[in-house]
């Protein structure tokens, strides 16, 4: 018998997502996967997100207890609301096992109490109201006279007009008492399956959809670890039932799924086929949808930030900003040549960053992107900056999908499945890849720009960042260009 661990409404939720995520967690959390830079780019963005919407409900007393001082915080809490406190933040209450930080709990004019969770993310989720829900249990439980229950979130709809954050508008406050109310009679009974799960021995679950849902789990590579190189997770939108099917049968490599089997949808089958014939697959498709590109061809990329917290006049929580681009120009005779625009100010970038684009990509001539983002940054551009609407409808009406063309006609193994450009790239492309990039991804990307531009770099520092940016946005330009090259190969156009 292991002996059972105290709950929190972290493992309350990682509980509600998969048993054996929620033991892991409380008796082997060594085998998490390393938090990577993004993650805890993520984490640091709820952090700041979490301490701004306490301003939203200002005159509150921090319960300053970490979590390592659960009880502590517990005592705090207790005196700080015999004291008469109006509002308390990270207060803490402990019953049925479980301790619970609130993130912000306000006394209202019939001293009873509000209970405010806040998240950073613009919209409510599902997964929402059982967050909520076992607080206000635990709270409700410990002898707190609870009136109603709510969500704080970023607004999707603020535009932010400069100068210091207008918490009213940058915030929404969702009453989730009603829902709350009807998950309360859940809690007990959940905890109790929680509690005897975490008595006993690890359970036993198999992976599936529910690995990502609703949050990436971070023990995905020890349970994957049994998985060989072409895992028949790679299978496209594989329902979790067909997935069980091939591992009950010991079937974990794709290279063992037999064509024949009747619950493959088409695209599920092609990718077998692909990884089992173990060679490029051109579909004849291919050669007239590459003979339609007009020279010379553009191959565009953007590099776009999404503060949670918006940073430029006129934008809103999340809402993508272009800072930099890229784009090699191919010529009919096969030269090739090389712009490229990084914005290194903290000023808006979209003027001169669309400026810059007119002045690059004036037509004609294809404009080949790798994805249908790049079609949205321009009608965004064509809305923010209107004396270059004209200019960016004439570019977004040149665009060429690359990215769609290759999933429609390309088949290589190592692409399992997929047709991201980081993959297709070194499949298609010998010699040129990401490996050696201090930017490997868009993700980082971001995160390196946000560092150099609005933290505190030193000036030497900025500067090689700015330079890892560029090379990382080039690759990005000049591997489209090259994966068209050896397409117009396979299909004889070059
Ligand atoms: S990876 Fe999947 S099966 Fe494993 S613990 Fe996480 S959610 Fe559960």
């Amino acid at each position: 018998m292991v002996q059972v661990p105290g709950l929190s409404k972290s493992r309350f939720q990682a509980g509600l997502q998969c048993p054996k995520r929620l033991w892991l967690e409380c008796h082997a959390p060594e085998l998490a996967d390393p938090t990577s830079e993004v993650q805890q780019a993520l984490f640091d963005t709820g952090h700041r997100v979490g301490e701004l919407a306490r301003d939203r409900f200002p005159g509150g007393v921090l319960v300053g207890e970490d979590h390592t001082q659960g009880r502590a915080a517990c005592r705090t809490t207790e005196r700080l609301i015999r004291e008469g406190a109006p509002c308390l933040y990270e207060a803490a209450f402990e019953h049925d096992g479980v301790l619970v930080r609130v993130d912000v709990l306000r006394r209202n004019e019939a001293g009873q109490w509000d209970l405010i969770e806040v998240k950073s993310s613009n919209s409510l989720q599902p997964e929402h109201t059982s967050d909520a829900a076992v607080q206000a249990y635990v709270a409700g439980g410990a002898g707190l006279p609870l009136s109603g229950t709510y969500l704080l979130h970023l607004n999707r709809d603020c535009v932010y007009p400069g100068g210091s954050y207008d918490l009213e508008e940058l915030f929404t406050l969702e009453d989730l008492s009603g829902l709350v109310e009807e998950y309360l009679p859940a809690i007990p009974g959940l905890l109790r399956q929680m509690k005897v799960m975490l008595a006993g021995d690890c359970p036993e679950v198999r992976i599936g959809r529910h690995c990502e849902n609703p949050h990436r789990c971070q023990f995905r590579g020890y349970c994957r670890g049994f998985l060989p190189e072409y895992p028949v997770t790679d299978l496209p939108r594989l329902a979790d039932e067909v997935l069980a099917e091939f591992l009950e049968q010991g079937i974990c490599s794709v290279l063992d799924v037999p064509l024949s089997h009747p619950r493959l949808t088409p695209s599920q089958r092609r990718v077998c086929a692909d990884i089992q014939g173990g060679r490029l697959r051109v579909e004849p498709g291919l050669t007239a949808e590459l003979a339609g590109l007009r020279f010379p061809v553009y191959f565009l990329d953007f590099e776009t930030i999404m503060p949670a917290l918006p940073l430029y006049v006129g934008t809103g929580p999340y809402q993508g900003v272009p800072v930099q681009w890229s784009c090699h120009i191919l010529q009919a005779d096969g030269t090739l040549e090389h712009h490229e625009f990084l914005h290194r100010e903290r000023t808006d970038p979209r003027p001169s960053l669309t400026e810059s684009l007119a002045a690059t990509l004036g037509g004609p001539g294809s404009v080949v992107s790798y994805s249908d983002y790049e079609g949205r940054i321009l009608e965004g551009l064509a809305q923010s900056q209107p004396q270059w609407a004209a200019e960016m409808a004439d570019i977004r009406s040149r665009l060429f999908d690359l990215r769609e063309v290759v999933g429609r006609y390309v088949g290589h193994p190592d692409l399992h499945g997929r047709t991201s450009l980081k993959l297709v790239l070194p499949a298609l492309v010998e010699g040129l890849s990401y490996q050696g990039l201090a930017v490997p991804d868009g993700e980082v990307a971001m995160l390196r720009y946000q560092e150099a531009v609005w933290g505190e770099l030193p000036q030497a520092e900025r500067e090689a960042v700015f330079q890892d940016l560029l090379a990382y946005c080039a690759t990005d330009t000049l591997g489209m260009v090259e994966i068209y090259r050896r397409l117009a190969f396979e299909v004889g156009l070059a």
